[in-house]
């Protein structure tokens, strides 16, 4: 007998299902790990194995973050690079992370993690790309499973050091035999195809100026052969569009094209300077966009036309991006950025706060490929992010409850659902020690400075 957990009496219920309903006074029964029924709370069971009351809360679906690099999380503010646009950002910090650790890969991740969580997101994808001392892709998923958190663990790569004309030094770079059979490797043990999966393995070489051409069209290989996604960094500013041209003699687009890096299997991470034939390349082959606008901002790469892409037909979601260049992991904030962004740039109606809880909700599960995630409806998984409406944040905007999630600082959630578990019950995380983690977390990031 699987359990039942009735979510009872929300104030309101955002479904981001198909019809977009908003369910004022709803609740939310749950078998197991799936949502079995949703709808006015008076319709639906009264009885359940756990029973949690709303009354005053706001039910959202999990926020989903479609990049991050959690290993990040030991790096922020790094006094030399706050200033820094990417390739002098990333040339500054390689030498630092060429010193991580197995044990401050597993910390930094469970410390991204439960950010994330607190800010409203129940699945995540990490990409590492820089495996020194005996690092593996398996320390961030050992960490993940801590945690409860749905998981896409992306095994990033670089493998064109500067000697050949990358941008990364020789010592963190890895040979491609070696990339190709540890990826291979990770997704035999671990990748879970199943429906309501909570761990799937993602290939995803770091990005067209740390890898070489081979390696892009062995992975897609790869990544084929086993039906797993792929993801990568492109377009992202300036300079990497003139390494592009320089090196290539093509546009990001071009070369991702050239290199069938396209498809409903494959996301970027930033995509600012996407042109209209990536644009149109994107919408026709179902290829997805991670949009970082806080990461964006902050390395001054420029503001991504996330309006034109939605238009255009393009799967759009959000990324917090690593905590290196955000510097922080909180997702609602993230679709609140994304707002504030387009806005910027493209006038006030660029986006209103439905359409960026929907880039965070909706559009996230389209870009990882998944359908059983992203809206709150009978048949999804259970993932739900719960946040209290009579929080400090969020006081006077009782007009409009869902879009003051977005418009105004919700604060940290009151509940987290995962795959039917509570993993956050009244404001706290109920799956680790989380002063002992954060200690931990300094201690580690002060030895990785030292
Ligand atoms: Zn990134």
């Amino acid at each position: 007998m699987q359990p039942t957990l009735l979510l009872k009496n929300a104030e309101i219920v955002v479904c981001m299902d198909d019809a977009r309903r908003e369910i004022r006074n709803g609740s939310i029964y749950i078998r197991g790990d799936k949502i079995e029924a949703v709808g006015a709370a008076e319709t639906l069971p009264q009885q359940a194995d756990e029973i949690i009351d709303l009354r005053g809360h706001i039910v959202v679906p999990g926020l989903i973050n479609t990049h991050h690099h959690m290993y990040q999380s030991l790096t922020r503010v790094i006094p030399s690079v706050q200033n820094g646009e990417l390739f002098n950002w990333l040339t500054h910090l390689y030498p630092i992370w060429q010193k991580l650790t197995p044990e401050m890969i597993h910390v930094s991740t469970q410390t991204a993690m439960a950010e994330l969580i607190l800010s409203g997101c129940t699945t995540t994808s990490d990409h590492l790309y820089v495996y020194p001392n005996g690092c593996r892709l398996d320390d961030s998923i050992h960490a993940a499973a801590t945690m409860g958190m749905r998981f896409h663990a992306s095994r990033g790569s670089m493998s064109v050091g500067q000697k050949q004309g990358g941008l990364p030094p020789d010592s963190l770079v890895e040979k491609e035999s070696a990339i190709l059979e540890d990826t291979q490797r990770v997704i035999e043990r671990y990748h879970d195809d199943s429906r309501g999966a909570m761990l799937r393995i993602v290939v995803a070489p770091c990005s067209p100026f740390s890898v070489s051409r081979e390696l892009m069209k062995e992975s897609a290989a790869l990544a084929r052969h086993y039906n797993v996604s792929m993801h990568t960094h492109l377009a992202e500013n300036d300079s990497d569009i003139r390494y592009s041209r320089e090196k290539f003699n093509m546009t990001p687009a071009q070369y991702v094209e050239d290199l069938g890096w396209v498809g409903h299997d494959v996301w970027h991470a930033h995509c600012v300077k996407l042109d209209e034939h990536g644009i149109a390349l994107f919408a026709r082959t179902g290829t997805g966009v991670a949009h970082c606008p806080c990461s964006n901002m902050r390395l001054a790469s420029g503001i991504a036309p996330v309006r034109h892409m939605c238009d255009a037909g393009v799967n759009v979601g959000l990324g917090v991006d690593g905590s290196a260049s955000n510097d922080s992991s909180d997702l609602i904030g993230e679709a609140r950025q994304a707002l504030l962004l387009q806005r910027v740039g493209f006038g006030p109606d660029a986006m209103n706060a439905r359409q960026a809880l929907e880039l965070a909700t909706r559009g996230g599960a389209k870009v990882l490929n998944r359908d059983d995630i992203g809206s709150v409806a009978p048949g999804m998984q259970a993932d739900l992010a719960i946040f209290d409406l009579n929080s400090l944040g969020l006081a006077g905007a009782g007009h409009d409850p869902v879009a003051a999630l977005v418009f105004c600082n919700p604060g940290q959630v009151a509940y987290s659902v995962i795959n039917g578990k509570v993993v956050v019950r009244k404001g706290e995380l109920a799956v680790i020690d989380l002063p002992e983690l954060v200690s931990r977390h300094n201690k580690l990031a002060a030895q990785l400075m030292a």
